[in-house]
C-alpha cells in the first residue's frame, strides 16, 4: 500500500514551495508570546540525505534546492542576478544552510525539522508529528530523539487525518496544521477536503496549510476548488499559491532511455493565513520561478479571499 518515500523527492521544487510557505507562516505565528501548537499530519522521515541513494536516483533536488542555492546563495554562480532576494526566500536559504554548516548541501530538512527550528521553549510551543510508513516513522522518531526536545515534540505512527481530530482545538487555541499527504491513494484528495471541513468545525481559527500536486488528474485540479468552497462556506479567509516549473526541454532521450516526466507543478492552500503571508509570497514566488523555471508551462500564481 505504501510505496511513496519522500526521500526520493526531498528538496525538489515542490518542497521548496511548501517549505518557503511553511517558514513564512511560522515566522509570523511565533511573533506572539502565546504558545503555538504545530501539527504535521503527514510528517515523513524529518531529515533526508541529499547525497544518499534515494536523492541520487531521482535527481529531483537538482531542479529544486540545489538550483536555488547555486543561483542565490552567497557563493552562487549567478549571485547578483536577483538583486534583492525576497525575505521569504532568504529565510528558506538560511534555514537549509543552517543544517549544512560546512557549506555543502548534504542534509535536507523535512517539514518536522523546518517547524522545529521555530519552536520556542519559553513559549511552550509544541510540535505533534504523525507518520504512518513503518520505516519513515522509525527514522522520524530516531531523528527527533537526537534533538532531546522532551515533551515539546511528539512522534506517533498514526493516521494523521484521524489523529488531528483529537487535537483540535489545542489548549493554547493557537495552531498551525500542515496537511501534506503523498496522494498515493486517490482517496487522499477527498480526505483532505473532508479533513479541512471537519477541522474548521472543531477549531475555526487555526491556520491550515495544505500541499497538493498539480498533475493531470481530475481530483488534483478539483482539490483547490473544493478547498475554496470549504473555506468560503466556513466564512474563512484563504490564500492559494502555486508554482509550475514547466516541462523539461533538455536533450532528447537516448535510445532505450526511459524518461519519467516527474512532477512539474504544485500548490499550497492556506486557510486563515496571517496578513503577512500574501506580500511575502508576492515577492518570493516570481523569484522562485525565475530560478527554478525550466521550460514550457512555467507559471506562478497567487490568489486570496476574505
Ligand atoms: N511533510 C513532509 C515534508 O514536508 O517533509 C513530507 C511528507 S510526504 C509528502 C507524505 C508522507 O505521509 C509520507 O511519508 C507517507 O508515508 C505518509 N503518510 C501517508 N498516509 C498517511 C496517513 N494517513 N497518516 C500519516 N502519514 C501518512
Amino acid at each position: 500500500m505504501f510505496s511513496y518515500r519522500h526521500a526520493f523527492h526531498a528538496g525538489n521544487h515542490a518542497d521548496v514551495l511548501k517549505h518557503t510557505v511553511l517558514i513564512a507562516l511560522l515566522r509570523h505565528l511565533t511573533r506572539k508570546p502565546t504558545p503555538l501548537t504545530v501539527i504535521d499530519t503527514h510528517a515523513g522521515a524529518g531529515l533526508y540525505r541529499l547525497d544518499g541513494d534515494y536523492a541520487g536516483t531521482s535527481g529531483e533536488a537538482q531542479d529544486g534546492v540545489f538550483k536555488l542555492f547555486s543561483a542565490l546563495a552567497p557563493a552562487g554562480e549567478a549571485a547578483g542576478a536577483i538583486e534583492d532576494i525576497a525575505p521569504a526566500v532568504q529565510d528558506y536559504l538560511d534555514l537549509v544552510a543552517g543544517l549544512n554548516p560546512d557549506g555543502l548541501l548534504r542534509i535536507y530538512p523535512g517539514s518536522p525539522f523546518v517547524a522545529q527550528q521555530f519552536l520556542r521553549a519559553e513559549a511552550r510551543d509544541k510540535l505533534k508529528l504523525f507518520e504512518l510508513h513503518p520505516t519513515d516513522s522509525k527514522s522520524l522518531a530516531a531523528n527527533v530523539a537526537q534533538l532531546q526536545a522532551g515533551r515539546q515534540i511528539s512522534v506517533a505512527r498514526q493516521d494523521g487525518f484521524e489523529a488531528l481530530k483529537a487535537l483540535l482545538p489545542p489548549p493554547s487555541r493557537r495552531a498551525l496544521v500542515l496537511i501534506d499527504p503523498s496522494y498515493e491513494i486517490k482517496s487522499d484528495y477527498a480526505k483532505v477536503s473532508a479533513c479541512l471541513q471537519d477541522s474548521l468545525k472543531r477549531f475555526a481559527t487555526g491556520t491550515y496549510a495544505i500541499w497538493y500536486p498539480l498533475i493531470p488528474r481530475p481530483e488534483a485540479h478539483e482539490l483547490p476548488r473544493r478547498l475554496k468552497t470549504v473555506a468560503n462556506q466556513a466564512g474563512k479567509p484563504w490564500l492559494h499559491a502555486s508554482l509550475a516549473i514547466g516541462q523539461r526541454e533538455d536533450k532528447q532521450p537516448e535510445p532505450g532511455e526511459v524518461r519519467r516526466p516527474g512532477l512539474a507543478a504544485s500548490g499550497m492552500f492556506v486557510v486563515n493565513p496571517p496578513h503577512t503571508l500574501k506580500p511575502a509570497l508576492a515577492a518570493a514566488l516570481p523569484q522562485l520561478l525565475a530560478v527554478l523555471g525550466r521550460g514550457r508551462g512555467q507559471a506562478q500564481a497567487l490568489e486570496s479571499a476574505g
